[in-house]
């Protein structure tokens, strides 16, 4: 099982210096590798493998005159730079991904390096090749066989690192009978981050919202400063010093919240929704780049593996809002605006996130069932053997 861990590094000056020539480095292969695909592919109709095709090509470089300087960096990281190109472009050809197209990194804002061969992690320090020990911040106990470091710069100039362990424990069997009252279902929202088919909700932290107003009044004072200027390099910082402290609030709250849904269940059934399209909304955009379901979602999703529960993720037409979980009565509609409905069918009243949690949660089943495991029925889901029809 492949377990992921990241760590605060504090380089010296010098070490500094080497790593921002490094990050330089491994954006110059990106960027000229993705130029030279480019060019071949809008030219003559050619695609070339940035892993196969690019990669001869960096010893080349570093023998000229003009490239030289490449041969400071660690080669693993350039190799891993076409690499990380290729599967840019995989994503990109890929219809289901509907991934744009790979852009070229900007020497603002974050950078990384990815470095798989001379890596070790010691109590208080990282070792990457031609850099020596960096001082870290080593927070866990690292089990198991380290396969690679990830090296980050932040925007703010905050350095990280992101360690890659196999932690040598099998993942743990999936688990095949599940207690019905240990499914939930999750209904993500915009009202709330989520509403649960207890009827428990989670409210929406709406970090970003706060943080917008100073966000927006720093990103003012950017555009007034003169490009090139101390003033510009000094306000560039501040704004992004603002977007990171949103950006980690948000993540540690994420991961509490996956981590108790994900101890307190054996299944947990997501909604997939239609994100891409909610998007060209650009007032609900906002919200949802503020409620952040994906990550959330990611964050669940491997929790879940590493636990050996299940997480479910249901396609997004299953019409989980308009239905009523008593009867499966469907209506025709069901505008955003209404919070709550009663069923002309059986008359029982209903919250409307909480209802479409507790349909997540029997389509949840329903599909739990499909893949062949056992949903033992106490505390459990009515007319089990029904299911509404999805339309
Ligand atoms: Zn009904």
């Amino acid at each position: 099982m492949l377990k992921a861990t990241k760590i605060r590094l504090y380089p010296t000056a010098e070490q500094r210096g080497f790593l921002n020539r490094q990050f330089g480095a491994v954006r110059f292969c990106y960027n000229t590798g993705l130029r030279i695909m480019s060019h071949r592919y809008k030219r003559h109709g050619q695609s070339l493998s940035a892993k196969h095709d690019l990669k001869k090509l960096l010893p080349v470089a570093k023998k000229s005159r003009k490239y030289g300087w490449l041969k400071e960096a660690d080669s693993i990281a350039l190799q891993q730079a076409c690499i990380n190109l290729d599967h840019a472009f995989q994503r990109f050809f890929d219809a289901k991904q509907k991934a744009g197209y790979p852009r070229f990194k900007s020497k603002r804002g974050k950078q990384s390096s990815c470095h798989c061969v001379g890596v070790k992690v010691g109590n208080d320090w990282i070792k990457v090749p031609k850099v020596g020990l960096i001082r870290a911040k080593v927070h866990r106990k690292i089990e198991g066989k380290l396969t690679s470091i990830t090296l980050t710069r932040t925007g703010t100039g905050k350095h990280y690192a992101s360690l890659l362990f196999d932690a040598e424990q099998a993942v743990p069997e999936p688990i095949q009978c599940v207690e019905a009252n240990k499914i939930l279902g999750l209904d993500m929202g915009l009202s709330h981050l989520s509403v649960d088919s207890m009827g428990r909700k989670v409210a929406n932290p709406r970090f970003l919202k706060e943080a917008q107003k100073n966000l927006r009044r720093k990103q003012k004072a950017l555009s007034r400063t003169k490009k090139g200027s101390a003033r510009r390099a000094k306000a560039r910082r501040l704004v992004a010093k603002a977007h990171e402290r949103v950006a980690n609030t948000r993540n540690d709250f994420q991961h509490k919240l996956s981590r108790q849904i994900v101890d307190d269940n054996q299944a947990v059934i997501v909604e997939t929704l239609h994100i891409r399209n909610m998007m060209k909304n650009r007032k609900l955009a906002k919200h949802i780049g503020d409620a952040s379901w994906h990550a959330l979602v990611t964050k669940l999703a491997y929790k879940a593996e590493q636990a050996g529960k299940r997480l479910v993720k249901l396609d997004p037409w299953y019409p989980s809002s308009k239905t009523c979980h008593a009867c499966w009565h469907k209506m025709d509609a069901m505008p955003l605006n209404i919070r709550s409905w009663e069923c002309p069918s059986c008359h029982t009243h209903h919250d409307r996130d909480i209802n479409a949690a507790i349909n997540i949660k029997h389509q949840g089943i329903i599909q739990l069932k499909a893949e062949g495991l056992s949903v033992s029925a106490h505390g459990g889901s009515r007319k089990s053997g029904m299911s509404p029809v999805a339309a």
